[in-house]
């Protein structure tokens, strides 16, 4: 086993990997940002190298900067993580050129894998079965629009090069092709450096089904598999294993797919093959076609190591410091059943917009394992991916384990930034997924409904009023306070509301006209006269109300609401933290209510940015290629006429 390894990463895989380098007695050395210097990985690290700018470009992804430091250190090897060089076969090389280890597969294996056309070949030769499509060479748009009416619609137009479901298109009729090719096309190349796009048959009902497998070079087992069906453009936001469903059948011939994948590239260490399967009928071995395979250690492991006992990150240390795999195929075996979480800073209502923020208060629950980067008073920086944690829940029955889910995510407390986190507790609640009726369109199917329960409902609204009224504080007796009138108007940065003190315990809110009653006693409270779960917490940015949808008040700061008054709507402001793509107005030019100003990426998206009303743009303020935070200003409109 290694002495030391370097975490070539940050956040919760960074720490994660740190939990069980610790109880393998293995020193860690963490790097770090300018962003990250405070972050929770470097101070769970035995040692910690500074690499460069927060930019991912000018750390987190350089692998010289990486490999010195691990050198400098006397670090063994290099634990890449997920995301950042894990995938890159360039930075493989020259670890093990520098004489490390890397915990890993090999660079070989990563290449055969790293464009998905040439991995479904590759595939397709080791008998392992493919979505049927076109993955040749010939990109003429003539050509392409062939292969695709041989399919037959719909289709999926995808990027080879592809990743995050970036450069992909599903087209429903051939008049659609000729566009939806060109888009994909413009996107691969922006994105990937790469326009070479690949035609699929597009699945029906989609499940995405995966299976984890671990080699040692030659020879190769799986862990089971996970259902990652719930997933929202393409992303996944709760995933489990086992898959519902699955039969004895279905999993051996799925397993046994795998597992030539994984030995037809000599593969070593953690690996995941992807495959979509038909769930319009359900679940058949002949149903099931592979998508791609991810070389490294995927999101969602954590799901698999419940069920198997297994900890995939000391399999892959034991297997990078020569030991052999560590279990036969005939000793792993599935225990239960569990479930995974993303618990993300987004803003759901506004289009899953990723946010950032300082958390000024983080509480996670006892009886679930929760993996995260970040605790109370640090912050979710526009730089990074915004995931907060992964809330991980088991049970010996589906049923079981996924109320401890819904437990999980009702005890789980985040104020600073608004979050997905009521989105996760109404799909815990979503009747099909309850019953185990999944497939990739299920978020899409429901949004409505789901945002809709996950907005904050009235009685939330009127606990927080008391807490921003200094009321829910244990010191403040009844409520009554010898200085405070009996009825009075309290504000909050969006709004305000009348409360009058009845009594001891006792107040009325009236929010909109519509009074609420309140009664507490201890930390019970009883709205309108039903107890409520809720828990009320006051920290440095507010008031916020947990338990079965949060709210969040933040006190009025008078300074704010006059900025806001005299920007107006004529500043167009960056909704979220991203990399201004382009800048499509000039000074001078007269636009329309509508009309694209900007395009911001964010998270993996491109997000056309509009202007709020008519008029001509006085200034622009962003020019492509920057990097901005949430509200930054981009573009200043002004009246025609003016
Ligand atoms: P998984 O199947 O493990 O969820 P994803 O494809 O969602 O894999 O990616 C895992 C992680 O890798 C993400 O959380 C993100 O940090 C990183 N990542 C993946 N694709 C991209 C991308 N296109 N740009 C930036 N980061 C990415
Ligand atoms: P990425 O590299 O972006 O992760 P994948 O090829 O893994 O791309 O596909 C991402 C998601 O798109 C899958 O999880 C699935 O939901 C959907 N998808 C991919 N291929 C198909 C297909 N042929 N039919 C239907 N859905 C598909
Ligand atoms: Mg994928």
């Amino acid at each position: 086993m290694f002495q030391k390894i370097l975490i070539a990463n940050r956040g919760e895989i960074a720490c994660r990997v740190i939990d069980t380098c610790r109880r393998l007695g293995v020193r860690t050395v963490a790097v770090f940002s300018d962003a990250d210097r405070a972050a929770r990985h470097v101070a769970m690290a035995d040692e910690a190298i500074h690499i460069g700018g927060p930019a991912p470009k000018d750390s987190y992804l350089r692998g010289d900067a990486i490999i010195r430091a691990a050198l400098d250190t006397g670090a063994q090897a290099i634990h890449p993580g997920y995301g950042f060089l894990s995938e890159n076969p360039d930075f493989v090389d020259a670890v093990t050129a520098a004489g490390l280890v890397f915990i890993g597969p090999s660079a070989a294996a990563i290449r055969a894998m790293g464009l998905k056309d040439a991995a479904k070949a590759l595939m397709a030769r080791a008998g392992v079965p493919v979505v049927p499509g076109y993955h040749g060479e010939n990109q003429d748009p003539a050509h392409l629009e062939a292969q695709a009416g041989q399919i037959g619609y719909p289709v999926l137009i995808k990027a080879v090069a592809g990743g995050g479901g970036k450069g992909m298109r599903l087209v429903e009729r051939p008049q659609d092709f000729a566009a939806a090719l060109q888009s994909a096309q413009g996107e691969a190349a922006t994105a990937f450096g790469n326009p070479a796009v690949l035609i699929e048959k597009y699945i029906q009902q989609p499940r995405h089904i995966e299976v984890q497998v671990f080699g040692d070079g030659t020879r190769a087992v799986h862990l089971f598999e996970r259902d990652c069906s719930l997933q929202r453009r393409h992303q996944k936001v709760i995933e489990e294993a086992p898959a519902p469903g699955m039969t004895a059948e279905m999993r051996q011939a799925m397993g046994d797919a795998a597992v030539r994948a994984a030995e037809a590239i000599g593969y070593a260490g953690a690996g995941t093959i992807e495959f979509i399967v038909d769930g319009s009928d359900g679940l058949r071995p002949n149903g099931f076609w592979f998508m791609e395979m991810n070389t490294r250690l995927q999101v969602e492991h954590p799901v698999t190591e419940a069920i198997t006992g297994v900890d995939l990150v000391e399999w892959q240390l034991r297997v990078a410091s020569g030991e052999p795999l560590p279990a036969r195929q005939e000793d792993l075996t599935i225990n239960g059943h569990a479930f995974e979480a993303r618990l993300y800073a987004e803003d759901v209502p506004a289009g899953f917009l990723p946010a950032t923020g300082r958390l000024a208060h983080l509480h996670f629950p006892d009886g679930a394992r929760i993996e995260t980067g970040v605790r109370t008073g640090d912050t979710i920086s526009p730089w990074y991916d915004p995931m907060i944690a992964k809330v991980v829940t088991g049970g010996p029955t589906r049923a079981i384990a996924l109320r401890a889910l819904e437990a999980a995510l009702v005890d789980t407390e985040v104020a600073g930034s608004v979050t997905n986190l009521d989105f996760l507790i109404a799909l815990t609640r979503h009747d099909g997924f309850r019953a185990g009726q999944v497939d990739t369109g299920l978020i899409a199917r429901d949004l409505d409904a789901l945002v809709a329960a996950s907005e904050p409902q009235p009685v939330a609204r009127a606990l927080a009023v008391i807490g921003l009224a200094g009321l829910a504080d244990p010191s403040v007796k009844g409520g009554m306070t010898l200085w405070q009138p009996l009825r009075r108007t309290i504000h909050w940065q969006d709004g305000q509301a009348v409360l009058e003190v009845l009594g001891p315990g006792a107040a009325r809110v009236t929010l909109d006209g519509q009074p609420h009653e309140v009664r507490w006693q201890g930390d019970r409270w009883w709205v309108d006269g039903s107890l409520c779960r809720h828990r009320i917490t006051a920290h440095d940015s507010g008031v916020s109300v947990f338990g079965a949808g949060s709210l969040h008040l933040a006190p009025l700061d008078p300074l704010d609401r006059q900025a806001d008054a005299v920007a107006g709507a004529a500043l167009t402001l960056s909704p979220m933290p991203g990399l201004v793509k382009s800048v499509d107005v000039r000074a001078g030019q007269t636009v329309k209510a509508g009309d694209r100003l900007a395009v911001l990426e964010a998270m993996k998206m491109e997000h056309s940015l509009t202007a709020a009303r008519d008029g001509v743009v006085a200034e622009v303020l962003a020019s492509a290629g920057d990097q901005v935070e949430a509200g930054a200003p981009l573009i200043r409109l002004e009246d025609a006429d003016a």
